[in-house]
């Protein structure tokens, strides 16, 4: 029996991810199909905004998509070469294969667009203090005393 493996789970739902934008995508490119016909098919008809609508959401979708693939390649300890697309180990610093050097930070956590937009979206949730205020009353006050003088009634 295998043991359960709790990567799996977060790669399978990686994966989710990836089939629900794909189907998206393969949906847009049926409508913007459509679209295209109709307004070739009667110049007075003009769909170039809707077109354009459904364009820039594929590229966000696919966007998405490279997003989640890197993620799935960093829980298999895996990272992409940004030269030649090579997988190679996180570990590595230079790629395996054509030798372009890695960023420091290539062996972290990618950082994708979706999740900088969901940090913006939610408030940052609220580290515990890292110091505890008392509201002590001060033990003695600060000897500032009757700066305002008394005017005479
Ligand atoms: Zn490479």
């Amino acid at each position: 029996m295998a043991l359960f493996d709790p990567k799996a789970k977060v790669i399978s739902n990686y994966q989710k991810s990836i089939d629900e934008r794909s189907s998206s995508i393969r949906k847009y490119y049926d409508e913007i199909g459509k679209l295209y016909y109709d307004q070739y098919k009667d110049m007075n008809v003009d769909n170039t905004k809707d077109i354009n609508t459904r364009c820039e959401a594929i590229t966000r979708l696919s966007n998405e998509i490279e997003d989640f693939k890197l993620k799935i390649l960093f829980e298999k300890g895996l990272k992409k070469c940004p030269n030649c697309g090579t997988e190679n180990s996180l570990e590595y610093g230079f790629c395996f294969k054509c030798g372009a050097k890695f960023d420091e930070d290539s062996s972290k956590e990618p950082k994708t667009s979706f999740e900088a937009a969901a940090a913006t979206a939610e408030e940052p949730a609220a580290e515990a203090p890292a110091e505890e205020k008392t509201e002590e009353e001060p033990a003695e006050a600060p000897a500032e005393e009757a700066t305002e003088e008394k005017t005479e009634e």
